[in-house]
């Protein structure tokens, strides 16, 4: 066995740069190039892009909270208070009073009994799925469910087995397809790119009769949906025992960043111990934490929010049926333009932000192939006018890209 590499060998090795750029220029080839834009300012719903002031439907600030007074106040008085950063990793000091109240109070209104924070709902669900499975033990996903639940099974060097989307009975065979094996089954509780609900209530009964342990990532439900915005799993009026596992994120509703996972005593201890992007990361920024506090009493104090967003939900898709446009099955403010193919769908895009809007067009691979579609989504910050005049902007849109 030769230690070193021959000449030849090396000659043969890819420039990885190199072998990158080919597949950038493929996919740009495909028409499925992603385009990073820089938005200019913005106001609320209101941004600039390309100097041009276009309503956005395409945030996840449902509630209007991320430019809410008391939760910029809370920000910067926080900042005032402790500086930007939090100087080291939880456990060595960045831990921070505001940390510490921003969990008991996530813990309080999600109803468990503890709740740790992450600085991003792509490391906590990195973390949680990492630390609850161990290699070749089984993780059984929805096929929808979104990418870091995937990479954290994948992470676990757990078998990761995807069930068709919101199939109970398909979960049910791949659970008892490995008997005795330890399983996590884990579903987003709204689906990010289609805006519907997970069988909530269906999946915690199998997970119950396969003692399969069942976790939620709540970060488009958090705040939006529920008693008291209390989240998906509320709504379902699920306790802490059927979903023992339960994560949401800071940077949707609640219009800050960072993420949650709430659970039993027992969990959380653990996570503290174990969960690697808790352990070895800087802690959030003690000023986020105090938006997020904020953030988290506007939610509960102002109904009105999620009332006004339902009210926008219905009336989009009221508006969308009579215009004959093709919605998906969603109560949520998530509401996606089904269009299918990619091209039409940027073309759309386009024409959309000719008239005055920014809708983003999802395309493969972030949805399956033939699904592309406008993620349309709405907030409490817009006003019925603004979705009257989205409508009939699609609708216009549309006939004009069936005539291409
Ligand atoms: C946004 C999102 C995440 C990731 O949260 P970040 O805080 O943005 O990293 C995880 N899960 C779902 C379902 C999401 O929509």
């Amino acid at each position: 066995m030769a230690e070193h590499a021959t000449r030849l060998e090396i000659a043969a090795r890819a420039d990885l740069v190199a072998r990158l750029a080919a597949r950038h220029a493929e996919r740009i080839a495909e028409g499925l190039g992603r385009r990073l834009r820089t938005v200019e300012a913005a106001h609320g719903a209101r941004v600039v892009i390309d100097g041009r002031e276009l309503v956005a439907f395409s945030g996840n600030d449902y509630l209007g909270l991320a430019v809410h007074p008391a939760v910029r106040e809370a920000f910067v008085a926080g900042a005032a208070r402790w500086g930007v950063g939090a100087t080291a990793a939880h456990l060595l000091g960045g831990h921070r009073a505001p940390h510490a109240e921003l969990e008991a109070m996530l813990a309080e209104w999600t109803g468990r009994e503890a709740a740790l924070t992450f600085s991003t709902g792509w490391m906590a669900n990195l973390g949680v799925v990492a630390t609850l499975l161990g290699e070749g033990e089984l993780c059984v996903e929805d096929k929808l469910n979104h990418a870091c639940l995937i990479d954290g099974a994948k992470l676990a060097g757990a078998e990761l087995k995807r069930y068709p989307h919101r199939d109970v009975e398909a979960a049910a065979r791949r659970l008892r397809a490995r008997p005795g094996v330890p399983a996590l089954l884990a579903t987003d509780g709204v689906f990010s790119m289609d805006g519907d609900l997970a069988p909530l209530v269906e999946l915690a009964e199998l997970a119950h009769a396969e003692r399969a342990t069942l976790m939620v990532d709540d970060a488009h439900g958090l705040g939006v949906l529920g008693p008291d915005g209390a989240g998906s799993v509320a709504a379902a009026g699920l306790t802490a025992d059927e979903v023992p596992v339960l994560m949401a994120t800071f940077g949707k509703a609640l219009g800050t960043f960072g993420a949650v996972v709430a659970g039993s005593r027992a969990l959380v201890d653990a996570l503290v111990q174990f969960a690697r992007t808790h352990v070895y990361t800087t802690a959030m920024p003690p000023a986020l934490a105090c938006a997020t506090i904020a953030a988290v009493r506007v939610a509960r104090m102002e109904p009105w929010r999620r009332e006004q967003l339902a009210r926008l939900v219905r009336h989009f898709r009221l508006g969308a049926r009579d215009r004959g446009l093709s919605l998906l099955d969603s109560t949520t403010p998530i509401q996606p333009v089904l269009v299918g193919d990619a091209r039409r769908a940027t073309r759309l895009a386009d024409a959309l932000a000719e008239r005055g809007f920014f809708v983003p067009a999802i395309r493969p691979p972030t949805v399956p192939p033939g699904s592309a579609r406008l993620r349309v989504t709405l907030s409490a910050l817009h006003a019925e006018t603004d979705v009257e005049r989205l409508l009939d902007a699609l609708a216009d849109a549309w006939r004009a890209s069936d005539a291409d």
